[in-house]
């Protein structure tokens, strides 16, 4: 993939999932890649592993609902690799999964705090080193559920909605300072959060079969073409794994 080569990316979410599978796709093109999340075993057992295959990895704990936690994996990904390019903001929780009814109201604050204003902290903390480094990319992981509700997924929803505008937002605010950012579906996924979906019976996802969602590496493709020079021209959209035109860029089966 063109122009990924030598670039510098931090991944929130990078200790299992989604976030796991692209710092791996993300380093197998030759980014140097920093992964977070709260859980700093897993990601630096996942770095570990990389750095034993050549590339370029390292780990960081970080909780993307504090701010100063956040800065601090930034500042450390510029520290040990010089610079910033791609920040991939995938790190979310699903919880709470209930009828609006009986939600806790601290457990849905806290859902919308992870999957929104985490990835807003990221990006406060990241567009400094970006633009210093005369660009750069954001992959914001969206869902459908961004852009339908789905019955008793309020707080999921209603954070992966504002994710879709902070998306816009971005693209707005900063498109002509060379940072190109994208909303981007996965697509079901087979990961833990749908194990946690999948046990909660409450609406038409719970539902599928575990063999019906797609394998972390299928996205984690697209998420690192995303990054590449070729989509450049899709800069500021929402996008999604479903969309054949996205699939057959991203070369994967229609
Ligand atoms: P997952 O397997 O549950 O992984 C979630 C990741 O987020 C973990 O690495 C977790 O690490 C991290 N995380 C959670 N809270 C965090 C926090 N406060 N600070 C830092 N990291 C945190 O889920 P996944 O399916 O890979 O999901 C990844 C992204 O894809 C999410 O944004 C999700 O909404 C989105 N998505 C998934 C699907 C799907 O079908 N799987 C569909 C649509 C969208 P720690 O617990 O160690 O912090």
């Amino acid at each position: 993939m063109t122009g990924l080569k030598g670039k510098v990316a931090l991944i929130t979410g990078a200790s299992r999932g989604i976030g796991e599978a692209t710092a791996q796709a993300l380093a197998k093109e030759g980014v140097s890649v920093m992964l977070a999340a709260r859980s700093h075993g897993a990601c630096e057992t996942i770095a570990a592993t990389l750095r034993a295959d050549g590339h370029q990895a390292e780990a960081v704990a970080c909780d993307v609902a504090d701010f100063q936690n956040v800065t601090a994996a930034v500042n450390r990904t510029v520290a040990r690799f010089g610079h910033l390019h791609i920040l991939i903001n995938n790190a979310g929780i699903i919880d709470p999964i209930g009828s609006l009814s009986e939600t806790d109201p601290d457990s849905w604050a806290n859902c919308i705090t992870i999957d929104l204003v985490g990835a807003y902290h990221a990006i406060r903390a990241s567009l400094g080193h970006m633009t210093a480094a005369g660009g750069g990319v954001i992959v914001n992981v969206s869902s459908g559920a961004a852009h339908r509700p789905l019955e008793g997924w309020s707080a999921y929803c209603a954070a992966k909605a504002g994710l879709a505008m902070l998306t816009r937002s971005v693209a707005l605010e900063l498109g002509e300072a060379g940072i190109r950012v994208y909303g981007f579906g996965p697509g079901t996924v087979d990961t833990d959060m749908q194990g946690a979906i999948r046990a909660s019976g409450i609406n038409p996802i719970s539902q599928m079969k575990r063999e019906d969602h797609a394998s972390p590496a299928v996205p984690a493709q697209a998420i690192a073409w995303l990054c590449s020079d070729a989509a450049a021209d899709l800069a500021g959209q929402e996008l999604s794994i479903r969309d054949e035109d996205l699939r057959r860029r991203v070369g994967l089966p229609i």
